[in-house]
């Protein structure tokens, strides 16, 4: 790891370009954590990144009132793809979906998709709080994308709305499903998305829709039972460690 990237104080997800000598102007929060927080001077190096341009180290060249500015100095990651991964998930009670936004991050999601089936007892999620969430895992993951996080739609939208191409990897704990590792390598290479359903599981019109669907992939995840955010973040692994970018 370059000695920019050890001494920076932090890494910080923003949305403008960045680019050799670009100023950046950070926003009120960014500053406040920066000078009130981690008490960091002008000269102290911070690593930024946009899900363009790669990371570049940055050097803080002005710390007023009205904000905080840093300056490129170098890239220290170029920009490159990550595994086409989305999470469809049904919100569950008790795990907030923060927590699944999160670790779906670390582990590499690109789209964070909720859905409401009809036995999901969430009624409402708060999107702004998971992509806040999303962004603050992608900053300490050193993900140089944040992952999208889509407006929750109904069960029926989802599927209508399903690209065709994408293989959807629906976790059904009914039974008379292919084993994850096996899902995982025939969808290798291929755009994939991951469904998992809410406490009370789909219901019996919901599972015959699924496995009706030419794009959809019903996997099994062994032979208990998992909390959904168990079974999401159990198949991301799996996915990754096969067909994404863990081998
Ligand atoms: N209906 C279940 C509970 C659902 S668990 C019951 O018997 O009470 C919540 C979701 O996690 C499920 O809808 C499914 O998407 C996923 N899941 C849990 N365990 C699983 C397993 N062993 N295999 C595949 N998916 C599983």
């Amino acid at each position: 790891m370059s000695e920019e990237r050890t001494e920076a104080v932090a890494r910080l997800y923003v949305t403008g370009d960045l680019g050799e000598g670009v100023a950046v102007t950070l926003d009120e929060g960014q500053a406040h954590y920066l000078l009130h927080v981690l008490r960091a001077k002008p000269g102290n190096l911070v690593l930024l990144f946009n899900g363009r341009d790669g990371e570049w180290a940055a050097e803080i060249s002005a710390a007023a009132k009205r904000g905080v500015t840093a300056k490129c100095l170098q890239q220290t990651e170029t920009q490159h793809g990550t595994p086409d991964i989305w999470l469809a998930f049904a919100p569950v009670k008790k795990t907030p979906s923060d927590y699944l936004v999160q670790k779906a991050a670390e582990l590499g999601v690109s789209v964070l998709q909720p859905v409401f089936t009809r036995r999901t007892i969430v009624a409402r999620i708060n999107e702004e709080r998971m992509a806040a969430n999303a962004i603050e895992a992608a900053e300490q993951s050193g993900r140089l994308t944040v992952p999208q996080i889509r407006a929750g739609v109904s069960f029926d939208k989802l599927l209508a709305s399903w690209p065709q191409e994408r293989r959807l990897l629906f976790c059904d704990e009914g039974g008379d499903a292919k084993a994850m590792t096996q899902a995982a390598r025939e969808s290798r290479g291929g755009p994939t998305g991951i469904l998992t359903g809410p406490e009370g599981g789909f219901d019996p019109a919901e599972r015959a829709a699924l496995r009706a669907l030419p794009f959809v992939m019903p996997v099994s995840l062994g032979p208990r039972i998992l909390r959904a955010d168990t079974a999401a973040l159990a198949a991301l692994a799996i996915w990754q460690s096969i067909a994404g970018d863990w081998s």
